[in-house]
Parts: C-alpha cells; structure tokens; sequence
C-alpha cells in the first residue's frame, strides 16, 4: 500500500466517543450534568464517567473521547488520516452508533449548509477529492462511484433510483452477492460515476429527499434504518502502472435506544427485532473481529453481509458512540457505552 500514514494503535478497529452539548429540550439545566470527563492526564481526551442518580460512578475510555464542545473539525482531524487511507486502497467504514437524537446525523452529516458545522460525509469528500487532484502530479488518476442505501427491516432501499415508485414496490430484491474478488455487490442497484465534490454533494442531497420522501413520517423512520453511504476509489499511476481500489464506507446507524418490548406490536414489532438484529450481529462481528476469531458471523444481518468486505482483514474501522447528556437518557447512554466498550 502506497502513501500510508494510517498510525496503527491497536489493530485496525477504534472506538470514538462523542457527548453532543445539551439542548433546550433536555431535562432542567439545573439537574446535575451526569457526563464526566477525568481530568487526570493519562485519561485526559480517552476517558469519560457516567454518574447514575444512585451515586454509581461508570468509568469508560475509548480512543478518543469527544466533549460536548469539540467542533465537527475537530472531530475531523482525528480521522482524516483513515480517510486518506481509503485513496491509498484501504476499505473503511466508519460507523455512527447510539441513541435517536445523541448526534449520529450530527456528526456524519451535520448541517452542510453551515461551513462549521459540515459533518464527517461532507469534509471526507472534500479532503478526498482535493488529494485526487493533487496526487495528478504524482500520475495518480482516479475514478470514483458512489451509491447510497437505507436498511429498514433488513430491506435495502436505494437512494439514488430515479424510478423511486418502482424502487419501493416493483419487489426488486437487491439482493446481496459476493463476488470471487471478495467484493459485495448489491444487485439492481444505482452506482453513479463521480467526478466532483458538487456532483456527490447533489446525491447526497437527492438521497436525504428520497429518504424523507419515501416515508410518511421521515424523523422517526429515517432513525429506524441504517443509512449507508459507499464511495468506491479507484486509482491508477500511468507512470508506474500502479492500481489501487479504495472503499469508504459512512454509515449512520438506526437509533440504538431499546424500545419497549410489551409495547411494540405489529410492524412496531417487527422493526425492533429487525434494528436489535442488525445492531447486535454488528456489534459480535467487530467483537470477534477484534478477538480474532476464526468464526465471524458475518451473515447474520444485511448490514453485516454486505459490509464484510470491508470489515476484518487490513480494512480499517472506527465506529462513533454517540451520547447524549440528557439525564433523562442516562440509562441509554449506559447502554452505548457499554456496547462500544465491547467493541473497542
Ligand atoms: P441522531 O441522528 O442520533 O438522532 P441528531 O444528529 O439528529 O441525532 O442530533 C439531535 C439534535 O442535536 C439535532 O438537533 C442536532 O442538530 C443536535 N446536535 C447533535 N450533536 C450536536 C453537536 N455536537 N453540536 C450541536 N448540536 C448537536
Ligand atoms: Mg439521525
């Protein structure tokens, strides 16, 4: 692999931990912040405290841990460096995990309209296709697609059809199949060939509308389904014939928050399992990924099936937990921590 500056930690999987600052919904400013973050030096950015109303202290540290003040180019720092990896011909996903309204979107998205506030998808593709253009000199020529995928009820849906009527109803399976490469292809759906930031960020934007238009009640689906956004690179050095072939996976995740299980029935039912499903097979494929493991349940969720080629061997992987200070959340926070404390 060319060009590689990836530092190696510990493995190719990291676990980043950002808290978003509080809301004017969330509970009374005067209850006690339930978020810590130590002030010892060695856990100093890596360690974070959850305080239950009991006086149970819940001590955590990830590779990195965010505060509620830390700007969306701060966070982008940190992982500029993996996604430069992808245009030296790594496979990466980054994925945001957590709670509906702890930050996911925030964080992968953010407000693009806003230069500060731009989130991961859009600063990735911008650093990605101003290195594109200043590797030319070096002879380094890329080719770039994109597509962008929802998963609801272990369904794929695609984004970017233009037939969006037929997309939802004309029982087009996208089926997931694995080639002899080792690539995953989804069958039937739309790979577009770019060449621009603005032609990617008018996807990006084609995507969001089909996404809030295809479903009636867009806030609270869209948090039901994964969203996974694939950009595949492909370079190469007519100096020295070179090739390499990149993936950058950004997936925003389906919220994570446990809903209740006497309550939900019917299709409610049905989307629990389907989001409980695809999250936990997630979480045990990055654990016995992590523990290597000879036998990696890949196949137990769309998401991980689909993902696999870009999960485990030299690809590189960094899953966000994403918290929300809100006391009333604590127990969902709890949750998060722990699941990315299994991971990590
Ligand atoms: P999720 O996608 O996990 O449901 P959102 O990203 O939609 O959560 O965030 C919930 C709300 O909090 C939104 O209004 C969002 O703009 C805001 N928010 C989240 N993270 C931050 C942050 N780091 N700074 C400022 N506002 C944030
Ligand atoms: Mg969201």
């Amino acid at each position: 692999k060319l060009h590689n500056t990836i530092l190696e930690l510990k493995g190719n999987i990291r676990v980043f931990c950002r808290v978003r600052p509080m809301l004017p919904d969330d509970g009374a400013s005067s209850e006690a912040s339930v978020i810590c973050y130590p002030t010892s030096t060695e856990a100093l950015g890596r360690g974070i405290d959850l305080l239950q109303s009991a006086g149970q202290k819940h001590q955590f540290s990830f590779d990195k841990v965010f505060t509620h003040e830390s700007s969306q180019q701060e966070v982008f720092v940190e992982i500029s460096q993996l996604v430069q990896s992808a245009l030296d011909g790594y496979k990466v996903c980054i994925f945001a995990y957590g709670q509906t309204g702890s930050g996911k979107t925030y964080t992968m998205m953010g407000r693009p309209e806003t230069p500060d506030e731009k989130g991961l998808i859009p600063r990735s593709l911008e650093q990605i296709f101003q290195s594109s253009q200043s590797l030319l000199s070096q002879g380094w020529k890329y080719k770039m697609q994109a597509s962008m995928l929802e998963i609801y009820n272990e369904t794929i849906r695609d984004l970017l059809s233009t037939n969006r009527a037929s997309n939802v109803d004309n029982g087009k399976q996208y089926a997931i199949k694995h080639d002899a490469n080792g690539n995953a292809h989804v069958s039937d759906l739309t790979i577009v060939d770019v060449c621009s930031l603005k032609e990617v960020s008018s996807l990006l934007r084609q995507a969001a509308q089909s996404r809030s238009v295809g479903k009636t009640h867009m806030n609270e689906q869209s948090s039901r389904s994964h969203f996974v956004f694939t950009l595949r690179i492909f370079g190469h050095n007519e100096s020295t014939d070179q090739q390499v072939q990149g993936i950058l996976n950004l997936i925003d995740l389906a919220g994570s928050e446990r809903l209740s299980k006497s309550g939900s029935t019917g299709d409610r039912l049905k989307e629990t399992q389907a989001i409980n499903k695809s999250l936990s097979s997630l979480s045990d494929v990055i654990f016995s990924l992590a523990k290597k493991e000879d036998h990696v349940p890949f196949r137990n969720s769309k998401l991980t099936y689909l993902l696999q080629p870009c999960l485990g061997g030299d690809s590189k992987t960094l899953m966000f937990v994403n918290i929300s200070p809100d006391p009333s959340s604590v127990g969902e926070s709890l949750c998060s921590l722990r699941f990315a404390a299994r991971v990590n």
